[in-house]
Formats: C-alpha cells, sequence, structure tokens
C-alpha cells in the first residue's frame, strides 16, 4: 500500500507522537510538541546517535552548551549580516516566496554573493514565469530580505549598545565556542571530535511539511577538528559512516542518497546532504554534511580577539584546525523512521492492521504486559508483577481494557516488539505466551526468561 505523508500526520497525532504546538490555541505554524510514545522514540534515536557518535568513538567528546550567547557570536558566524532569505510577496493573494529557490526551479542560480540590487534585477527580468503555488498570479513585489534569527532579550547586552540577543540559529555555534576549553581539559588530541545535540530556531517564512520545515527544530551535529589539509579521506569515511548509521535506523538503503551542493558557500571545500525518500514529499535533505576549512574558528578568533591556534608540541606546529562537520535535523530523522516504520498489512482474515515495524532499540515501548482477563484478580495482580519486574529494565506498558486482539493492534500501531500474556497456565507453571509484532507468532516462555 502507498504510504501518505498525510496519513502519517494524523497517524502521530491520534497515537500520541506528535501534536500540532499551542493547539488548542488554534496551533501555531512550525512548531509540534512530542507525545508520549513520541518523545520516547525520540529519545531512542538520541540515544542511538550519542552511542554511535560519542561512545562508540575513542577520540569523539560530548557537549551541552547554553543556547544563549554573546550577540557577538552571531556576527562572527555571518547570521546577523547574512543569514537571510530573500523573499518576495504575490501583490494579488500575499503568499510569500522564498526568491532563490523559486529561481532556482526555472534553472536561474542566484549567487550568494550578489548584492541586493543584483538580486532583485534578476528577480524583477525573471518573475514573470513564477506562477504564485496558492493563486496562480504571476504579478510579484521586489525581493527584500528577511533575517532568520530570533531575537529575544537578556540582561542589559542591547542596553549596552550591543547587538539583541538571538536564539540560536544552528546549533554548532556552542561547540566553536568551547572548542578550546576541551582541547585545555580533556586530553584530546587533533584530529578529534566534538558532539552536541541542540535546539535552533529559525523564522522560517514557510513553516511546512510537518516535522520537515520547523521555527523551532533539533540538531545533532558533529565538528572533527583536523589538520589542515587533512580532510579527504576522513571526509569520505564520515559520509560513509553516516551513511551507515541511517540504515541502522532500519531504513531502507534504496529511500536513502547523497546529493553533492552545485554551489558551495565560498569557504567550504566540498558538502554534501542525505536525503531521505519522504512519502508524498519525495527526495529531501535530512542531513549535511560540510568540509569547512578553518572558517569557523578564524572567525571567532578574529571577532572575540583570543587565539585559538592549535599547538602541536611533538611535531612542533601551531595551526588553525580545519573542520568536517555533520549536522542533522532530530525532527527530520524522526519523521524518517515514523515514516519508514509506518506499515499498513492485510491480514490473513482480510482485515488491516498498521504496524510501527521499528527496530527493537528505537521501539517508544519494549513489552506490554495483559491479563488474559480483566475480571480475574488472581491473573491482574499476577500480570501486574511480571510489568513491574520487566519495567525495571524496559520501558513496559500494562493494558487489561477490550479483547485480547485489540490490545495487540494498539501495540502493533506503537511498534511494541513484544506482548506478554498472563493467563490460568502462568500460575501453575510461571510460563507466559509472548507474541511478536511482525510475525504475531507465540510462543510459550518461562517469566524468569524475558
Ligand atoms: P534547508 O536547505 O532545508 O533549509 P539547511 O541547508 O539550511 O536546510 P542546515 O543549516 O545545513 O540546513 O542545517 C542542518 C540540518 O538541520 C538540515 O539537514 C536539516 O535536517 C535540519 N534543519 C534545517 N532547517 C530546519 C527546519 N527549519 N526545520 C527542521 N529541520 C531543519
Amino acid at each position: 500500500m502507498e504510504k501518505k505523508m498525510e496519513d502519517i500526520v494524523s497517524f502521530a497525532k491520534r497515537r500520541g507522537f506528535v501534536y500540532p504546538g499551542s493547539e488548542i490555541y488554534g496551533g501555531e505554524p512550525g512548531l509540534y510538541d512530542f507525545g508520549p510514545y513520541g518523545v520516547e522514540l525520540l529519545n531512542n534515536i538520541k540515544k542511538s546517535w550519542w552511542r554511535t557518535n560519542v561512545q562508540l568513538k575513542e577520540n569523539y567528546v560530548g557537549l551541552d552548551s547554553a543556547m544563549f550567547k554573546d550577540p557577538k557570536v552571531w556576527v562572527a558566524s555571518g547570521h546577523v549580516g547574512g543569514f537571510a532569505d530573500p523573499l518576495s510577496e504575490c501583490k494579488q493573494c500575499h503568499t510569500r516566496v522564498r526568491v532563490d529557490k523559486e529561481l532556482e526551479k526555472i534553472g536561474v542560480h542566484a549567487d550568494e554573493k550578489m548584492s541586493k540590487e543584483e538580486l532583485n534585477e534578476l528577480w524583477t527580468a525573471n518573475n514573470q514565469k513564477i506562477k504564485c503555488p496558492t493563486c496562480g498570479a504571476t504579478d510579484w513585489t521586489e525581493a527584500k530580505m528577511f533575517n532568520l534569527l530570533v531575537k529575544s532579550n537578556l540582561g542589559d547586552f542591547e542596553e549596552k549598545g550591543d547587538a539583541p540577543v538571538y536564539l540560536p540559529g544552528e546549533a554548532c555555534q556552542g561547540i566553536y565556542l568551547n572548542y578550546k576549553n576541551i582541547v585545555d581539559t580533556c586530553r584530546v588530541k587533533v584530529p578529534f571530535g566534538v558532539a552536541q545535540i541542540g535546539k535552533a530556531f529559525r523564522n522560517e517564512i514557510s513553516p511546512r511539511n510537518f516535522l520537515f520545515r520547523c521555527r523551532e527544530f533539533e540538531q545533532a551535529d558533529t565538528e572533527l577538528f583536523i589538520r589542515p589539509h587533512e580532510n579527504k579521506g576522513s571526509y569520505e569515511q564520515m559520509k560513509k559512516e553516516r551513511m551507515e548509521w541511517w540504515v541502522s535506523l532500519g531504513i531502507a538503503p534504496e529511500n536513502l542518497r547523497f546529493k553533492q551542493h552545485e554551489h558551495l558557500v565560498f569557504y567550504a571545500n566540498d558538502a554534501w546532504d542525505i536525503e531521505y525518500n519522504f512519502p508524498s514529499y519525495g527526495f529531501d535533505e535530512v542531513e549535511g554534511i560540510h568540509d569547512r576549512t578553518d572558517y569557523d574558528l578564524t572567525q571567532h578568533m578574529e571577532h572575540s580577539g583570543v587565539d585559538l591556534n592549535y599547538v602541536d608540541q611533538a611535531a612542533g606546529e601551531k595551526y588553525v584546525p580545519w573542520i568536517l562537520e555533520t549536522s542533522m535535523g532530530m525532527g527530520r530523522c524522526f519523521l524518517a523512521v515514523l515514516s519508514e516504520a509506518y506499515t499498513v498489512e492485510k491480514m490473513e482474515d482480510g482485515a488491516e492492521r498498521t504496524v510501527l515495524k521499528l527496530p527493537e532499540e528505537l521501539a517508544p515501548v519494549k513489552y506490554a504486559v495483559f491479563p488474559l482477563l480483566k475480571n480475574k484478580p488472581e491473573l491482574v495482580e499476577k500480570a501486574r508483577e511480571v510489568y513491574k519486574k520487566l519495567s525495571q529494565r524496559y520501558m513496559c506498558e500494562f493494558d487489561d481494557n477490550g479483547n485480547i486482539g485489540k490490545r495487540y493492534r494498539r501495540q502493533d500501531e506503537i511498534g511494541t516488539p513484544k506482548c506478554v500474556v498472563v493467563d490460568f497456565d502462568t500460575l501453575e507453571d510461571g510460563t507466559v505466551t509472548v507474541r511478536d509484532r511482525d510475525t504475531t507468532e507465540q510462543v510459550r516462555v518461562k517469566i524468569d526468561e524475558l
């Protein structure tokens, strides 16, 4: 059966994975809340990411940096001056579009180095060919730059005449800011990496496609600090490892692909995206892998006045390390995992069942425990005992509501790998029925062997 994103979106809400943000007030575009099963799945993805990128890598360490940063950070990073989307509005229906993206669609490339005037000229010369996605008109306003950083206020930065404070436009800046701290305190030696999962906020002009383009989202980033010019082999290795991790989430390799950036930012050596084939939307970016040279540390060195050179005593060298970066949207990853696992199957009796075929490691609930009958206190008591025991080690759920078939269906929908049923035999011989999510096969197992 063909998967449709609209089904997945309504499933995600119906089964407590993802709710629209501020829903009782009508909902806010680009904001979502992860519900009880959503947060479990999200945390399990994060655990897998952390294990792969920190625990299993001898030369990587973790970090959790503050969201608010000195406003100069965003000047140094180029976000205050340049982190802006060029927008135009349809004069008929006021729909706003990204000028560069619309031009790209008709094969016209807007270079990042263009001045506002040049970009506007290009837009004016070409926009009669671009139809408004909402009303079909081709009547556009001039292109205006729209900064994506989300402003806030904190302390007296603004009163002191500094730039206002911003919420992070990307999570990775905290890593650059702590590079020196980590070198000074953690016995790391180049090449070494730092990993962080952090929130990012962007005034996206048209939040859309569910978790794909939000105004608040999480990024899981790694920055590998390397000797200048020693990028090639490490970069290829990094691409390979990232793709392997995506496959380890249970995603079919044919639904993943690499795409190289055609137009690089001026300081970059190379940039590739990993794309996932989303139901209804098709292939789109889920993670970026960037070869960024010494740009980030050099910028912060200039703006902070602090020497960020790395001193290699043994080799008698001093240099600003280059950076290889991986940057993944956690929400996009969550959506890819959910989309891939979401399955509607025809059963032998002709009925349909919805199953989340998640790898066990990612399943929100690992075991569901049922007493066969709700109205037999001795079964309920025994089942509660089994539930309590398993809960010590795993996320479990207890359910005595409705017939067993319905209870299986509910667990299939949230991807629970095993259901455990306590019946009268359990009271006699200490065995339970364990039913498998994917095969629906049932086996008899001793409680102690669970
Ligand atoms: P796009 O071209 O889709 O706007 P980007 O190239 O600006 O993305 P980066 O700044 O490289 O994205 O961020 C790295 C990752 O962060 C992306 O691969 C994506 O997974 C995630 N990401 C970026 N913007 C958003 C957003 N608005 N909502 C959710 N995830 C996002």
